[in-house]
């Protein structure tokens, strides 16, 4: 037996190599797999090292709070891509546009006629998913998957908008495979293509149902601190 340590590695390196060990299993290349870190509250002292170690694609849930910790070193971050991935008011809409590359929570028509509104007035579109609450927890945001083909058949229609995917957050106390299976079959009869699921507790089992993007916090960061008290919308 040796006794020489294992070479350290970062909380992103192990979680990467997760990923790209449960993709493999499941016979997907591990580039298929887009790691999200997601940075809600989190200090800055922590996000800094995942930068200078590479990590350019980041969740947050919150516009006010995305904006106060990314508008200034976006500037320094061409290759910056910020997502959204907690609900959004309509009277977000201008701001998550023109701050947020891609929008995750996309989950009734006003917010679609916002977002279609707001695109065209900043002469930017973000990408977009649609999110399903597929354990049709009453708390939850997200359209039910069984008006998700509808909802998703008017983006394109009467918003002209082109989304790109799914999210779906499962109940906490189920086995979440159940959920993104679903989640893959609806995306699969709608023809979207990304899959954002899987977080901390479940991301090798979302991988392995098919994710294309894993939000990731509490793995990559430490546990979070409290949520603010905000007025923002929860
Ligand atoms: C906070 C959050 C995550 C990350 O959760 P962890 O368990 O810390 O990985 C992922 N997705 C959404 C929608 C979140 O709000």
């Amino acid at each position: 037996m040796s006794n020489s340590a294992p070479p350290a590695q970062t909380p992103r390196q192990s979680v990467l190599a997760r990923i790209a060990a449960a993709a493999s299993e499941a016979g997907r290349a591990p580039s298929e797999v887009t790691l999200v870190a997601v940075s809600k509250q989190q200090p800055w002292s922590r996000i800094e090292p995942i930068l200078a170690e590479g990590q350019r694609i980041f969740g947050e849930n919150r516009v006010q709070e995305a904006a106060a910790r990314w508008s200034e070193p976006r500037q320094a971050l061409p290759d910056l891509e910020l997502r959204l991935i907690g609900p959004l008011q309509t009277n977000k809409a201008d701001e998550a546009v023109g701050l947020f590359d891609v929008i995750e929570s996309l989950d009734r028509d006003r917010l679609a006629r916002a977002l279609a509104d707001a695109a065209q007035k900043a002469g930017r579109a973000p990408r977009l998913y649609v999110q399903v609450n597929t354990g049709e927890e009453p708390q939850k945001a997200g359209v039910l998957p069984d008006a998700a083909d509808a909802f998703i058949h008017d983006l394109r229609r009467t918003y002209d908008l082109a989304p790109e995917g799914l999210m779906c957050i499962p109940p906490q106390d189920e086995p979440p495979g159940p959920h993104f299976a679903l989640l893959r079959k609806i995306a699969g009869r709608t023809g979207l293509a990304q899959l954002s699921m899987g977080m901390s507790g479940d991301f090798e089992t979302a991988v392995r149902f098919g994710a294309t993007s894993v939000r990731v916090g509490s793995a990559l960061f430490g546990e979070r601190a409290p949520a603010l008290p905000t007025k923002d919308p929860v």
